[in-house]
């Protein structure tokens, strides 16, 4: 989808600085970090959010998984981290692309806001 920001990015369109990238995966730093590693994880392919995936690809949401878990490990965030799929207006997405924060570096509170 050319007017998707996270589609650009995939395509390399638009530049993001890159943690991990997988055929179908791809995983680049937050511009705006809330944590001290703040990492989206999301499917090169375009899939709006995670309830889209579930009824389309469920495997596809393991391949992402997997890719949020081996960012964590890349960082080094062994102490703990927190993986967030904000899906739709009332949880905030505010990119209709599929992504999964991976947040870690610093104790994380509960619940959030
Ligand atoms: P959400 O509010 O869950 O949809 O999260 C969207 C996230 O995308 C926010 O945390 C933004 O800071 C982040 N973001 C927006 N534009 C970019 C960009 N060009 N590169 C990296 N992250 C971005
Ligand atoms: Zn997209």
């Amino acid at each position: 989808m050319s007017d998707c920001l996270f589609c650009r990015i995939a395509t390399r369109e638009i530049p993001a600085e890159l943690v991990l990238e997988t055929p179908r995966v791809m995983a680049f730093r937050d511009t705006n970090p809330q944590a001290p590693t703040h990492v989206l994880v999301i499917p090169v392919e375009h899939v709006a959010n995670a309830a889209e995936l579930a009824d389309t690809d469920p495997a596809y949401a393991g391949e992402l998984l997997a890719a949020a878990a081996e960012v964590a490990r890349r960082e080094g965030l062994g102490s703990g981290y927190r993986l967030v799929a904000n899906t739709g207006a009332d949880a905030g997405q505010t990119v209709e692309h599929l992504h999964w924060h991976v947040l870690g570096g610093r104790p994380l509170t509960w619940p959030p806001g």
